[in-house]
């Protein structure tokens, strides 16, 4: 089956999709293939898809219709439409982008490799999908969406030091709006020592931060494998992982309100490598539109879930997200949203617009009877309001030292203002950490430069604006060498706008602590 084609894939959506790309392309590339960032020159193009939101779709449906007069020159090269519209729309892709050949839902990523040979070698199209949720019994459901792919492609992670961990799959909360239980399947946890051997496999390859993914990962149970043990839950899975050497950081989204235990929030308190930091979504902010959204919460849950949250481990940040305009959602229910932000002052909040998704419950039971334009406004009053009060708290970091695990250059250096080092990294951890995780510099008077041949500033590249985050998810720019990625280093804060702390490096000089100097002989 080897093949020394080049692929190009585009990815839409969630980190899901995100880590189910690592995974298609890393197998791929085992199988020959080479990634190419112009779909021009490759042979099979992919498009891994998102179906929460109907824009999502029409955008896929627009990107593929793009590649039609490319398949009619070149009939050869292959087009897959893979991930969560695949397994929603099925045989509705083949009908409306005829060019399509082949499309695999998110059960069978694991076998893509084989179905792109088989499409080659049959000139066929072919159709890949798991059960929908009434099609067999839950086992044998679940059994159709589960797959795992074990390989990983350091080239498709966010940077080389973070890497995306899947803890679970599907979801059986059945939120009325939501497709993730039909293109997800079942909830399905994964064993804990597989995991645990996969994130020190990551370390081992220089990842020093895993964010833990699941549709709802707090929901993550994992039944015992001896007779009488309990099951494990997320909080034992995060005590599993913790002291894996090289992982400094550990994130874990997106939480599910009423499966935030108290125990997990202990966990997060007490586990030093753990981010506080949890995306709780809460919704709506009104009991009719939960109730009628069947998010299985009220808001008098959510306040008691948040009251634990700010007794346990009060410096924790919390974001969360709003669906404005669901049907039936008064004007007076949408200012009880409004009223949640302000009550928890959420350090960021992710605001969608409700669109009916076929499927759903909310598609056959409710009208979608909110006009467009009040959709509009309450997004955008939701989101003023929001931006207000984060920038209000990232004002509370004023003059604070904070510390960052360094992601590398930001986007705006990415823009090409300064050339991207984050490939030619292989030394960036060569005494750019110390043993209490804290970056050092050396210098001579001048913040922007480093001084001699011990010092990280010692790789001739100068300074660039780098991007980092906080243990709380904070993000922060600074100016610094590249070569500080992948490490934390201690930040003061000097200004900020909504969404960014801004800030410089905390210098200090390096000093031979007691424990390093040899004994005095006598
Ligand atoms: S909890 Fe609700 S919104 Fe979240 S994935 Fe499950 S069904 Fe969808």
């Amino acid at each position: 089956m080897d093949h020394n084609g080049k692929l190009y894939i585009e990815t839409v959506g969630c980190q899901m999709n995100v880590l189910d790309s690592e995974l298609v392309v890393a197998a791929l590339r085992q199988q020959g293939y080479e990634l190419t960032d112009n779909p021009k020159e490759a042979d099979t193009v992919l498009f891994n898809t998102c179906s929460v939101r109907e824009l999502a779709e029409q955008k896929t449906y627009s990107s593929v219709g793009r590649f039609k007069r490319a398949k009619d020159h070149n009939p050869a090269k292959v087009f897959g439409v893979i991930g969560c519209m695949a397994q929603q729309e099925q045989e509705r892709v083949f009908q409306r982008a005829p060019h399509v050949d082949l499309v695999v839902g998110t059960g069978q990523l694991a076998d893509i490799p084989q179905l792109v040979d088989e499409v080659r070698r049959s000139r066929k199209r072919k159709l890949a999908v798991s059960l929908g949720r009434k099609e067999g019994n839950r086992d044998q459901v679940a059994g159709s969406f589960a797959s795992y792919v074990p390989l990983r492609d350091p080239q498709m992670r966010p940077s080389p030091w973070q890497a995306y961990v899947r803890i679970m799959i599907g979801c059986d909360k059945f939120c009325t709006y939501c497709v993730v239980p039909n293109t997800r399947g079942p909830e399905q946890s994964r064993p804990p020592q597989d995991i645990a051997r996969e994130v020190v496999s990551l370390a081992e390859q220089g990842v020093k931060e895993v964010t833990l993914l699941g549709q709802t990962v707090n929901s993550y149970q994992h039944a015992a494998q001896t007779h009488g043990a309990q099951p494990v839950g997320l909080s034992g899975l995060l005590e599993l992982i913790h002291d894996t050497p090289g992982i400094q950081r550990i994130k874990f989204v997106t939480n599910y309100p009423k499966d935030m235990t108290t125990d997990l929030l202990e966990a997060v308190r007490d586990l030093p490598k753990v981010a506080h930091y949890l995306h709780v979504p809460l919704q709506a902010g009104c009991d009719d539109v939960l109730a009628r959204m069947k998010r299985g919460y009220t808001t008098a849950d959510y306040a008691e879930m948040m009251d634990r949250i700010r007794m346990i481990v009060p410096d924790c940040a919390v974001s969360s997200d709003f669906i404005v305009g669901f049907c039936g959602e008064s004007e007076e229910s949408f200012q009880k949203s409004m009223d949640s932000i302000r009550q928890y002052r959420f350090k960021n909040s992710f605001i969608f617009k409700y669109s009916p998704r076929r499927g759903t419950k909310a598609f056959d039971l409710y009208e979608d009877d909110i006009p467009e334009d009040v959709k509009k406004r309450r997004n955008n009053d939701l989101l003023d309001l929001q931006n207000e009060i984060s920038e209000a708290d990232n004002e509370t970091f004023l003059g604070r030292a904070v510390e960052v695990l360094v992601e590398g250059p930001s986007k705006w250096t990415m823009k090409g203002h300064v050339p991207d080092v984050t490939q030619s990294l292989p030394g960036w951890h060569d005494g750019a950490s110390q043993a209490d995780g804290s970056a050092v510099v050396q210098l001579s008077g001048d913040s922007q430069s480093q001084s001699d041949s011990s010092d990280i500033g010692a790789v001739g590249l100068g300074t660039t604006q780098l991007v980092g985050r906080t243990k709380c998810d904070r993000i922060v720019v600074f100016d610094g060498n590249p070569r500080l990625a992948g490490t934390l280093a201690n930040i003061t804060i000097q200004d900020c706008t909504q969404t960014t702390l801004i800030g410089s490096i905390v210098t200090r000089q390096v000093q031979h602590s007691s424990h390093e100097l040899l004994p005095i002989l006598s």
